[in-house]
């Protein structure tokens, strides 16, 4: 887990015209230092431990807001709800059909990044594998 200055994510929400209030900063915090990908339910459930006002709808209000100032992005899986991280580098992911977990993998050598398709302008770039993780397969195998 990494540390993330509250400083800097003030300035990325006040850079796209988003008030930096604490709660907003906390959950923007919760993402950049948690790389699980959570889902709101999850981020709330985790949130509320530390700081018991928070509400359920200011998690999800924000999380929308967040998105769509674009300094969030929210993945949207066919089994489960949506997922979000604030990891905006291009990346793909990997979904464990076991465990349910994403990690994130390099796209470099597996798709060259791509800025037009058949003259369409790509804004992003979301690449879903599916498999069994490094971890479930250990446990398989023993
Ligand atoms: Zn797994
Ligand atoms: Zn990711």
């Amino acid at each position: 887990m990494s540390t993330v200055s509250l400083k800097e994510l003030c300035d990325t929400l006040e850079k796209v015209g988003i008030r930096p209030t604490h709660q907003r900063l906390e959950i923007l915090k919760y993402l950049a230092e948690h790389r699980v990908h959570p889902t709101a339910e999850m981020i709330y459930s985790s949130l509320k431990t530390e700081i018991p006002t928070f509400s359920k709808t200011t998690v999800y209000n924000t999380l929308k807001l967040l998105e769509k100032k674009g300094v969030i992005s929210a993945l949207a899986t066919v089994e489960d709800q949506i997922r979000y991280e604030a990891n905006l580098t291009p990346h793909g992911h990997f979904k464990c059909i076991q465990c349910g977990r994403l990690f994130d993998f390099e796209l470099t050598g597996v798709l060259p990044p791509r800025t037009e398709i058949d003259g369409h302008q790509v804004l992003e770039c979301q690449v879903m594998v599916k498999g069994i993780c490094r971890q479930c397969r250990s446990v398989t195998a023993k």
